[in-house]
């Protein structure tokens, strides 16, 4: 990872760094922070003050992707007036698209798919030269013009530097065993952990890719296959957070559950234990890892072994469980430990069999219920104040869905409870299966319908389970300031007081939804309209240093935003002096008031 001796001294522009999407772009997004830290560029984060913008992209719905196309236009006029400006599209739109995507948008200098990140380093000082010629070539070009009025100017200026990495074009198919190597683990080992960087909250990724082809999702095209990190890796990772300072750990797979790794077959190269592919994940009678063994680290043991092995980390979950062979082992390794947070996020996606089927989901509404039914049978004692909380995602308006189909998802939100949940329009996504095969035959006013009857039934049932925490006190993880202080300290061209705020080194701009977000929680945001889960929007680069805050003298008090162990939303007021002093810590709070998005008390 170290430059190349003659670039040792190049000058770095500053870089702005964008982030669209899932928790995965985030931890993503934060490890190219590093990796370009190490390299000595710095971050802004400002744009329009960059000289390199990068944006990590998401293509799981159109929308997100409509985001990134117009601001790539708006780019596209501002470097005919810097020509110098470098242009970066990473992750899943950068694999999705491949080269055709430079090709539409001459501004982009690279690209580099979600399981090439760690050529990064490389390609970006590769463009940031090859644009410093092409901007020198065209100072020759306008002495030229003088003479020949006929050069395309604009044209050269627009020129793409051309640097791509996509997991289709790269050795990583070859066969010899060091070109095998996972490089993308090395980018996960080489983490910078520091107070700075985590207020108190990490993700760790246990898994990457994912096998299991829903045939609306593009996750397994731009993302690849399952593999499974070696549990050392994840344990280590853990460690060396909780000995920065993080409590909360999050750990990350787009079926996280399915963790498996087998030590008897572990591939070491130059050292380091490679990541594994994932295999089909089998049934048991007695809904244990079918594999388990004295050689395998099951889900079930990772979680035991990280609670046991690093007692820092008070609160440990996971994001995104799999409704489909779900283990009594995870389940009872949960309910044995108290670090271990007992919330799921297990997305039903529908409450029709027959809609469940053309998704390719692998299992029926029952199955769906036998497991939620026994998660909660294991895991809600309310009495000893340890519920169970559930959330989860729909899909509405998928291809061929009737009426009945869509009451069938009501009466499963109905059933299921869940404190929040994702409630989608159907976003027909080129090389899926179904938008291959099936026609995208929902009108959109029918699916914004849907939608938003949904939208009202999930309030109701957020705010029956809110209103069963008024009176209660609860143990609340604190994260920030909460937007609606935020917002008026912006509207007051002040920082809010206690308020985190951007390092002085420059920070990623998180974009969930294509919206920035700058701030922890939300108090004026349905978490149902999200495009993630707001309980875990973190950006790593926000730091509660003192040194970057400066009270407001007229406030005496600022709203602070939290989280429950089971992933509510916590808003406190706290004096202002000492709500710096908060963020990243857990505090008692007795909830004196609910609504369908959060609780509301003070601490005690
Ligand atoms: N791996 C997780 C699972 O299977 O539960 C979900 C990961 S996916 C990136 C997040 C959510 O986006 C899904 O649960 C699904 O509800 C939604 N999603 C995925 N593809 C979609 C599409 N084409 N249109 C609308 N929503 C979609
Ligand atoms: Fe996409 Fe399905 Fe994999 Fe989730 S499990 S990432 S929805 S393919």
């Amino acid at each position: 990872m170290n430059a190349p001796l003659s670039f040792a001294f190049m000058l770095r522009p500053t870089v702005y760094l964008e982030t669209f999407g899932c928790q995965m772009n985030e931890l993503d997004s934060e490890l190219v922070v590093g990796s370009l830290r190490a390299m000595g560029y710095s971050f802004t984060p400002d744009a329009s003050a960059a000289g390199v913008v990068l944006y990590n992209t998401c293509s799981v719905r159109e929308h997100a992707e409509q985001k990134v196309w117009s601001r790539l236009g708006e780019l596209a006029i501002r470097k005919l007036e810097q020509p110098g400006l470098v242009v970066g599209v990473l992750g899943c739109m950068a694999e999705r698209e491949g080269a055709a995507l430079i090709k539409r948008m001459p501004v982009v200098d690279i690209m580099v798919g979600p399981a090439e990140l760690d050529k990064l380093p490389s390609l970006l000082d590769n463009a940031v030269r090859t644009r410093a010629s092409i901007v020198a070539d065209e100072a020759d070009a306008a002495v030229a013009r003088l003479t020949s009025p006929m050069l395309a100017s604009e044209e050269r200026k627009l020129r793409s530097a051309d640097q791509v990495a996509l997991q289709g074009a790269t050795s990583r198919r070859t066969t010899t065993l060091a070109a095998a190597a996972d490089q993308l683990e090395m980018l996960d080992l080489s983490r910078a952990v520091s107070p700075d960087d985590h207020s108190g909250s990490a993700y760790v990724r246990i898994t990457r890719g994912c096998n299991k082809f829903c045939t609306y999702c593009v996750v397994p095209h731009t993302r690849g296959a399952e593999v499974h990190r070696p549990p050392e890796h994840i344990i280590d990772e853990c460690k060396r957070l909780a000995d920065a300072g993080v409590l909360e750990v999050t750990l990350l797979g787009q079926t996280v559950n399915h963790y498996r790794f087998e030590h008897g077959s572990a591939v070491t190269i130059g050292g380091v234990i490679q990541p594994q592919k994932g295999r089909v994940y089998k049934k048991t009678a007695d809904h244990a890892d079918a594999y388990a063994g004295e050689r395998v680290t099951t889900f079930a043991d990772l979680l035991h072994q990280i609670h046991e092995r690093v007692p820092a980390i008070k609160r440990l979950r996971f994001v995104t469980s799999y409704p489909r062979s779900f283990g009594n082992d995870v389940l009872s390794v949960i309910k044995a430990s108290p670090r271990i947070c007992r919330y799921l996020h297990v997305p039903a996606q529908s409450g029709s069999d027959r809609m469940l089927t053309a998704m390719n989901r692998g299992y029926t509404v029952e199955e769906y219920f036998e497991f939620l039914d026994r998660a909660r049978a294991f895991l809600h004692e309310p009495e000893i104040s340890r519920p169970l909380t559930v959330a989860g995602d729909i899909i509405v308006g998928f291809p061929g869905e009737t009426e009945e189909d869509h009451q069938a998802t009501a009466a499963l939100l109905r059933r299921a409870r869940y404190k929040n949940c994702f409630i989608f329009k159907y976003s027909s996504r080129p090389g899926t299966v179904a938008d291959d095969k099936l026609p995208d035959d929902i009108p959109d006013e029918v699916k914004r319908r849907r939608n938003s009857e949904l939208l009202a039934l999930q309030n109701e049932i957020s705010a029956e389970i809110s209103a069963e925490y008024a009176g209660t006190t609860v143990d609340a993880f604190v994260q920030g300031v909460s937007r609606r202080d935020e917002k008026k300290a912006r509207r007051t061209g002040a920082a809010a007081p206690g308020a985190t705020k951007a390092t002085p080194s420059g920070a990623i701009t998180l974009t969930i939804g294509g919206r920035a977000m700058g701030v922890s929680g939300a108090e004026d945001e349905a978490p149902s309209t999200c495009t993630v889960d707001a309980s875990h929007i973190h950006n790593p680069v926000l730091t509660n240093d003192p040194a970057n805050h400066h009270a407001d003298e007229h406030a005496e008090t600022v709203q602070l935003s939290a989280r429950t162990d089971g992933d509510l939303i916590v808003f406190f007021d706290a004096p202002a002096p000492a709500a710096t002093a908060l963020i990243g810590r857990i505090v008692r709070v007795r909830i004196d008031r609910t609504t369908n998005l959060a609780l509301h008390g003070q601490t005690v």
